[in-house]
């Protein structure tokens, strides 16, 4: 039998199609051979020598000669400051200039050095990049969300390889980020607590779904989750904005989201995946009902005619089981990219 499950942040229902479930391991690509990647591309915009590539750096982290991060201006951005943010209506229709940043976080000079086989510290240095442009990009008085996001692989939107990440400052607060705050706001206020520091509660005390716990974080597999293996990393400190992660929850986060990475890349052959920081909006930082947090979702079945006429996803996949698996999965010593 299937099992309808909602999702208590957004009242989202999802199929759990547990008879026509594959087991864990049936998600692996089969005879995938783990695509080769170089540590330098000639014909890469993001390698060293190839700065002049991309639009003038925002930041440069490590210094210009041999730096370790680099952020630049996404060369076809969707969102520029060269417009104005105001608003016009046309008849039944409302529009405004794509006003906005879009920047590219170039994670590292190496062509292959994804996040999974980084030390510790380049992949902390990484999120003290995000918390930076994060407080830079807010500071825009028009900006009201930043949202901070990667896509890794073909099958998750992006088609170059060199590890890089983007954030993006929008002036409008979609309506699907306002929905989960407004969800939010009436268990709050209905309980005095605050919704999602009571499902980490939840599933640590139960500890069905989780898959890790460490000092500032615990890493599960949501109740309703709507793709195989989606991933949740929820902050033991409650926080409503990324942008006030301390510096000590930024080394245990870079320890945790590198393993947590590197057990998708070697138990699934590398799959394609998307991660979005979900935070408050930039008025909304201290707010007591909003933990922020982080999804990955690997991109191991796409979306179809189902879910585009319902919103409810099919899920092939048991939550429960998927956790079970990644939580046993021992990484092979030695593994690489
Ligand atoms: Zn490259
Ligand atoms: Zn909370």
């Amino acid at each position: 039998m299937s099992e309808l499950r909602q999702d208590p942040t957004t009242y989202d229902w999802v199929i759990i199609a547990k008879e026509r479930a594959k087991r864990p391991w049936e998600f692996r690509k089969e005879n995938m051979t783990r695509p080769y990647f170089p540590a330098h591309s000639d014909s890469c915009p993001f390698c060293p020598g190839n700065e002049h590539r991309t639009p003038e750096a925002k930041a440069v982290y490590g210094g210009p000669g041999e730096w370790k991060t680099r952020v630049v201006p996404n060369k076809f951005a969707a969102l520029t400051t060269d417009v104005t943010a105001e608003r016009e209506e046309i008849g039944p229709f409302r529009k405004s200039p794509g006003y906005g940043s879009h920047e590219v976080v170039i994670e590292t000079p190496r062509h292959d050095n994804f996040i999974p086989f980084m030390d510790d510290s380049d992949v902390g240095g990484i999120i003290r990049v995000y918390r930076d442009r994060y407080h830079a990009l807010k500071k825009d008085p028009a900006v009201r969300t930043v949202i901070i996001l990667k896509n890794h692989g073909r099958g998750a939107g992006t088609s170059l390889e060199h590890p890089h990440s983007q954030v993006v400052a929008s002036p409008i607060v979609p309506p699907s980020v306002r929905r989960r705050y407004e969800i939010a706001v009436q268990y709050y206020d209905n309980t005095g607590r605050c919704l999602y520091c009571d499902i980490r509660d939840y599933e640590l005390r139960t500890s069905e779904r989780t898959i890790a716990e460490t000092e500032y974080f615990i890493v599960l597999h949501p109740y309703a989750s709507r793709y195989p293996f989606e991933t949740w990393l929820m902050p033991k400190v409650h926080n409503s904005s990324f942008g006030n992660i301390s510096d000590d929850e930024v080394a245990d986060l870079a320890a945790t989201l590198k393993q947590v990475l590197l057990k998708l890349y070697v138990s699934l052959e590398n799959p394609d995946y998307n991660m979005v920081i979900h935070t408050a909006p930039v008025d909304d930082e201290h707010k007591a009902y909003f933990l922020w947090h982080i999804q990955i979702i690997p991109r191991l079945s796409l979306p179809a005619g189902f879910e585009l006429g319902s919103g409810i996803y099919i899920n092939h996949a048991l939550p429960e089981e998927t956790a079970e698996y990644i939580r046993g999965f021992e990484v092979p010593n030695g593994e690489t990219a």
